[in-house]
C-alpha cells in the first residue's frame, strides 16, 4: 500500500497545493504537523447574560432590530435578545444578501467574542447560523484553529487536516514514532499517532481548559520532540562550525593593554574576562560564533572594542553593525576618541549617507583603507566587499533578525573561510532560555556594573500630574541635569509615534520656556538627528523630546531624568531598557514613569516592579510571573526562531533533558527530527 500524498485529499487541486506549499506545507507528514494555535468551544451554549468580555461565546437569539447606520464609516448594527439579556452585533464589512437574513424576529447562533465599546457589549462580525423551529446540533469536539495563509480558508484547512488524520488512522500515511522508547517511558508519552490525532480532533472527553493547557500530554510529547529537534539542529551547526576555516589570531595582548592605559576608567573584572574568552576563541582556526548578553550599561561596547582591536592589530578589517543610525554615529564617534592613539582607519556607513560618499566609503572597504567599519545594516548590501574581514560585531542583536545575521558572514567568507562573529545583547533572558534560542552560539554574560553607579530612582505618576512633572523638570534643569522625555506609541506607525514626539515638543516648550527643548525622531534626516545628538551631548539642549528611537545603546552620562509617557502600555524589559539611558555616569538618576489613571492591578504590579529592581534578569524573571509566557521576549525576537508548539518561555524545563537526549541520538534519526520539525532551510553554517 503505498503513501497518499497531498493531492489526493478531497478539494485540494493544483490551486491548494501552491497555498498549502506557501506555508511550507508540502507533503501529508508536514499537514499533520501543521498545529492549531488555539480551539473554538462550539459544544456548548452560553445565555447572553453569562457572556464575558475577552471570551469567545457560543450564543443564541432572536433578532430585534437590524440597521445600517453611519458613524465615522458605514457599518451594519444589529440587536439580538434571549430570555436573559440583548446583545449588539457589528459588521464593518457587509453584503445586501446578509442584510436580509437579518430580519426581525428570526433565530441566530452566533459564536464570537464579546467586548465592550462604551460600556455596551457587543460582538464584531460573529459567525452566524440562522434557524427555524428546529435547533442545529451543537459541535461534538472542540474545532481547531490553524495558522492561515492569504487565501487559505480556515474550514479548507480543517478539512484537509481531518481527511489526513483519517488516513493516518488507516496507515495510509507511513509516520514514523521518531522519540526513543526509553523517552517515551520515561516520561509517559504517548506514540505520535495518538498525540497529533488528540490534539487536531479531540475527543469528548477532552476539556478547553486541558488542551489549552501547559500540562496537556499530547502536546507535551510534541513540545519535548521540538525542543529536541531544535537542539540537534544546534548540534549539528556547532559541528559543523567546527569544520570550517576562520582567521586564527596571535595572543599579543599589548595593543589591548594599550587602550586599557588610556581609558579614564579601569574595566570590570566581568569585562575582562569575557574579552580574554573572546580572544581565546579566536585563536582557533575555526569561527568564534559567541553571543555577550549584558544589562544595559554594562559596558559592552568595550568589550567589543577590545575584540575589534585585536583583529585589527592582526592586520584584518572588522565590521561593527548597529540596529540605528543614531547609535552607529555614536559608537563611530566615541570609538574615535578611545582608538585616537592608534593608526587605526575607521569609517561609518549608513543608508542615508550621500551617494558620493557611500561610494568613497565602499571603495576603501574593498580596498583595505578602511580597518574598521561601523555602520547599520548598509554593511550587508550587495555593493560591499570587504577584503580581508575577519571579525563581525553585531550590537544589540535582538533588533535584528537571523536572517540579516546571515547576510553579514556570508559576506566576510573568502572561498572556504569564514570571519568571526561577536554578538552583543542586552536582552535579559535565563541561560537555559538563552541555550534553547540561541544553542548554536557560545554565550558569555557580563554580570557586574562599573564601579560608582548609582541606583535610578523609579517613580509612576498619574498623566493628571503633568503640571507636577513640569515643575520638577524645570528644576532638574536648571541644577544642570539633561532629561529625556519619550513619546513611544505602541503597535501603531512610526509616523504616528513622530507626531505625539512633535506635539509633546510644542507642549514642553510652551510650558518650559527657559529651558533649552529639542526634538528628535526616525522620520528626521540623519544629519539633523546628528546635530540634535551633539546639541545634547554639548549641553546646548536640556531637554531632549523623542520617540523610542533612543531606545538602545545611546550613551550621554550627563543625562540623569528620561520621562517615559505611555508606560503601562510597554513592556518591562523595553522600559528597563529605556531606563537604561540614564544612570550612566555617578550622578543620582531619575526614571518618571507616566501612566493613565485607571490602572488595573497587573499594571499596577509591573510598575512596582521597575521600582524595586534595577537588574534586567530579575526585571525579566518577574515579569516572566505575573504576564506569563509569551510577552517577555516581545515581538520581534519571538520572530527569531519559529517554533511550532514549544513555548521557550513555558516549556524551558525541558531544555536541559532534551539537550541530554540530544546526545544519544544517532545521526539518522536525528536527520529525521530536523526534517519534521524545522523546515524553514536552516543553511547550516551561516546562522
Ligand atoms: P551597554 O552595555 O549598555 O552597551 P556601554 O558600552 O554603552 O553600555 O557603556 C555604558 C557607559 O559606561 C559608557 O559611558 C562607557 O564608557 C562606560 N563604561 C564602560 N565600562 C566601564 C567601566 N569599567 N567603568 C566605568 N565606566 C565604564
Ligand atoms: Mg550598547
Amino acid at each position: 500500500m503505498s503513501d497518499a500524498g497531498l493531492i489526493d485529499l478531497k478539494g485540494v487541486g493544483q490551486k491548494g497545493l501552491i497555498k498549502l506549499n506557501k506555508i511550507g506545507i508540502y507533503s501529508l507528514e508536514d499537514l499533520l504537523f501543521h498545529l492549531p494555535i488555539r480551539y473554538n468551544d462550539k459544544t456548548k451554549l452560553s445565555k447572553i447574560s453569562d457572556l464575558e468580555p475577552g471570551k469567545k461565546f457560543l450564543f443564541e437569539g432572536k433578532v430585534d432590530k437590524a440597521n445600517v447606520i453611519f458613524f465615522k464609516k458605514r457599518m451594519f448594527v444589529v440587536r439580538i435578545s434571549d430570555e436573559t439579556a440583548s446583545i449588539q452585533l457589528r459588521f464593518f464589512y457587509f453584503n445586501k444578501s446578509q442584510i436580509k437574513n437579518f430580519t426581525i424576529g428570526k433565530n441566530v447562533r452566533c459564536f464570537g467574542e464579546l467586548r465592550l465599546a462604551n460600556n455596551v457589549k457587543e460582538v464584531v462580525h460573529p459567525e452566524c447560523q440562522f434557524f427555524e423551529n428546529e435547533r442545529p446540533p451543537l459541535d461534538e469536539f472542540l474545532t481547531p484553529v490553524y495558522p492561515l495563509t492569504e487565501g487559505l480558508h480556515q474550514y479548507s484547512l480543517r478539512n484537509y487536516i481531518k481527511q489526513s488524520i483519517e488516513l493516518l488512522k488507516i496507515g495510509k500515511i507511513h509516520l514514523p514514532e521518531l522519540l526513543p522508547k526509553k523517552v517515551l517511558d520515561k516520561y509517559e508519552f504517548v506514540d505520535i499517532k495518538s498525540a497529533l490525532s488528540n490534539i487536531h480532533r479531540p475527543d469528548k472527553s477532552t476539556s478547553h481548559e486541558d488542551l489549552i493547557s501547559s500540562n496537556n500530554k499530547n502536546k507535551q510529547r510534541l513540545v519535548f520532540e521540538e525542543l529536541l529537534a531544535h537542539q540537534l539542529i544546534f548540534k549539528r551547526i556547532r559541528s559543523f562550525n567546527k569544520t570550517l576555516e576562520s582567521f586564527p589570531l596571535d595572543n599579543n595582548m599589548q595593543p589591548i593593554k594599550k587602550l586599557i592605559s588610556k581609558l579614564a576608567f579601569k574595566p570590570t573584572d566581568s569585562q575582562m574576562h569575557v574579552m580574554q574568552e573572546i580572544i581565546d576563541d579566536m585563536q582557533r582556526k575555526t569561527p568564534m560564533t559567541r553571543l555577550v548578553q549584558g544589562d544595559v550599561g554594562s559596558g559592552k561596547t568595550l568589550v567589543a572594542l577590545f575584540a575589534a582591536l585585536h583583529a585589527i592589530s592582526n592586520g584584518f578589517q572588522v565590521a561593527f553593525m548597529a540596529p540605528t543610525e543614531i547609535l552607529s554615529e555614536q559608537h563611530y564617534q566615541s570609538i574615535k576618541l578611545m582608538l585616537k592613539d592608534f593608526k587605526i582607519n575607521i569609517s561609518l556607513l549608513y543608508g542615508g549617507m550621500k551617494t558620493r560618499e557611500k561610494k568613497i566609503v565602499t571603495e576603501d572597504i574593498k580596498l583595505g583603507n578602511v580597518d574598521l567599519i561601523i555602520g547599520t545594516h548598509a554593511l550587508i548590501q550587495n555593493q560591499i566587499e570587504f577584503k580581508n574581514l575577519a571579525l563581525i560585531i553585531i550590537d544589540e542583536q535582538h533588533k535584528f533578525g537571523v536572517h540579516q545575521r546571515m547576510t553579514l558572514t556570508s559576506k566576510g567568507r573568502k572561498s572556504e573561510t569564514y570571519p568571526h562573529q561577536l554578538i552583543l545583547t542586552a536582552t535579559p533572558i535565563p541561560r537555559t532560555l538563552a541555550m534553547t534560542l540561541y544553542g548554536n552560539l557560545d554565550y558569555s554574560v557580563i554580570d557586574e556594573m562599573p564601579k560608582g553607579r548609582k541606583e535610578i530612582e523609579t517613580i509612576a505618576l498619574s498623566e493628571t500630574r503633568r503640571d507636577e512633572i513640569f515643575k520638577k523638570i524645570s528644576k532638574k534643569c536648571h541644577e544642570g541635569n539633561q532629561v529625556y522625555w519619550v513619546c513611544p506609541i505602541i503597535d501603531e506607525s512610526e509616523v504616528l509615534e513622530c507626531k505625539a514626539a512633535i506635539k509633546t515638543h510644542e507642549q514642553i516648550k510652551k510650558n518650559l520656556k527657559k529651558i533649552n527643548v529639542g526634538l528628535i525622531h526616525g522620520r528626521m534626516k540623519m544629519a539633523e538627528k546628528e546635530q540634535v545628538m551633539r546639541d545634547f551631548r554639548n549641553k546646548k539642549i536640556d531637554l531632549l523630546v523623542s520617540t523610542t528611537i533612543i531606545e538602545v545603546g545611546l550613551d550621554v552620562p550627563n543625562a540623569t531624568v528620561i520621562i517615559i509617557e505611555n508606560s503601562e502600555r510597554m513592556g518591562l524589559s523595553q522600559l528597563h531598557q529605556l531606563r537604561g539611558r540614564v544612570g550612566r555616569g555617578d550622578k543620582k538618576s531619575t526614571c518618571i514613569l507616566i501612566y493613565k489613571s485607571g490602572l488595573n492591578d497587573t499594571a499596577r504590579k509591573r510598575i512596582d516592579i521597575l521600582r524595586k529592581n534595577n537588574n534586567g534578569f530579575d526585571i525579566a524573571k518577574e515579569d516572566l510571573e505575573i504576564r506569563g509566557p509569551g510577552e517577555i521576549l516581545g515581538k520581534r525576537q519571538k520572530g527569531d526562531i519559529n517554533f511550532k508548539i514549544a513555548n521557550v518561555t513555558r516549556d524551558y524545563k525541558y531544555i536541559n533533558d532534551t539537550k541530554e537526549c540530544s546526545e544519544t541520538i544517532s545521526d539518522k534519526l536525528s536527520e529525521k527530527l530536523v526534517k519534521r520539525w524545522i523546515n524553514e532551510n536552516v543553511e547550516i553554517g551561516k546562522i
